[in-house]
């Protein structure tokens, strides 16, 4: 297959981009801080800059660019290209794709954040060759995303694969969508900061990160390990509720959280199993994400690769 596409993760601080191959190979990267609060106009102005420069650093043309992918943290319509809201960006109501196909020259496919990282991680990541793959991604929230025989499944809304809202604690902590006790509430990084400092936990410079919480529990500390015990038990039940709806052969978790390693997997696994029917279990692994910072990119490049090249070759 001839050409290129680009791949385009744009995050609440950063902006990350890549050109890819039809195979998955990355030949030009490169990210920049977002600023999104010098509004879509700027931000685009800018990503058109930076993102055709990757073409120079990889000694391309331009023109050899087929198509661009972009994965935004955002609730999108993704018939009319328009944004309908980017909390994390404070964006609302944006005509997103076209504003993108004006400064790069290109047709542009949208996603959100946690449906590319799902198509990533299946394309070349912990999901590769398998037909159904859920894919987690716990961070300051837990997003998500199902891709069933390749293709993401969207659902009548493009809403599918929400699984940080899933209804967990009726009592539970007010969640960002505006109900309560949702799993993002008790297992992202957000609830494992708020958990630890009601219980008196403070890290090494006063503030509390993840990653302060999971070294009081390498050193011992029974309240840091409660704190864990308690997110990984609500996360493995969110899990095995999915898991049992959708009998996926993968589910691929990964995000901020994720990079403890085994201190959060092994009891996240345990609660997982503990509560997904056994036969579920014994067809479905957990795996950690393979792809890491580059599972947005890849995704999108993917969209790009499955919207223009697939079209274009289709019988008409
Ligand atoms: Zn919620």
């Amino acid at each position: 297959m001839e050409g290129l596409v680009a791949g385009i993760d744009v995050g609440g601080t950063r902006i990350k981009a890549g050109l890819v191959f039809w195979d998955g190979t990355v030949v030009a990267r490169g990210q920049w801080p977002t600023e999104a609060r010098r509004g879509p106009e700027w931000v685009m102005r800018r990503l058109g800059r930076e993102v055709r420069a990757l073409a120079v650093q990889a000694g391309v043309e331009w023109r050899d660019v087929v198509g661009v992918g972009a994965a935004w943290p955002a609730f999108l319509d993704l018939e009319s290209g328009w944004m309908e809201e980017a909390v994390n960006l404070h964006w609302k109501n944006v005509p997103i794709r076209d504003l993108m196909e004006r400064e790069l020259g290109k047709p542009v496919v949208l996603d959100n954040d946690g449906n590319a990282a799902a198509l990533g991680e299946t394309w070349i990541g912990a999901g590769k060759g398998a037909a159904s793959v859920l894919c987690v991604t716990v961070g300051t929230g837990i997003g998500g995303g199902i891709v069933w025989e390749g293709r993401v499944y969207r659902g009548a809304l493009a809403m599918a694969g929400e699984i940080g809202h899933l209804p967990m604690k009726p009592d539970g902590e007010p969640c960002t969508c505006g109900s309560r006790g949702c799993l993002e509430t008790l297992a992202s990084a957000t609830a494992l900061v708020r958990e630890s400092r009601r219980r008196g936990l403070i890290g090494p410079s006063g503030s509390l990160t993840v990653e302060d919480i999971f070294v009081l529990v390498r050193q011992g500390d029974e309240r840091a390990s409660e704190v864990i015990r308690e997110a990984t038990f609500w996360l493995g039940r969110g899990l095995a509720a999915a898991a049992d709806l959708l009998s996926p052969d993968v589910i691929v978790v990964g995000g901020g959280v994720a990079k403890a390693g085994d201190l959060w997997f092994v009891p996240l696994d345990e609660a997982f199993r503990s509560w997904v029917l056994p036969r579920v279990a014994r067809y479905c692994r957990l795996s950690p994400a393979f792809l890491g910072e580059d599972a947005g990119i890849l995704g999108a490049a993917k969209l790009a690769w499955q919207s223009f090249t697939e079209a274009r070759e289709a019988p008409s």
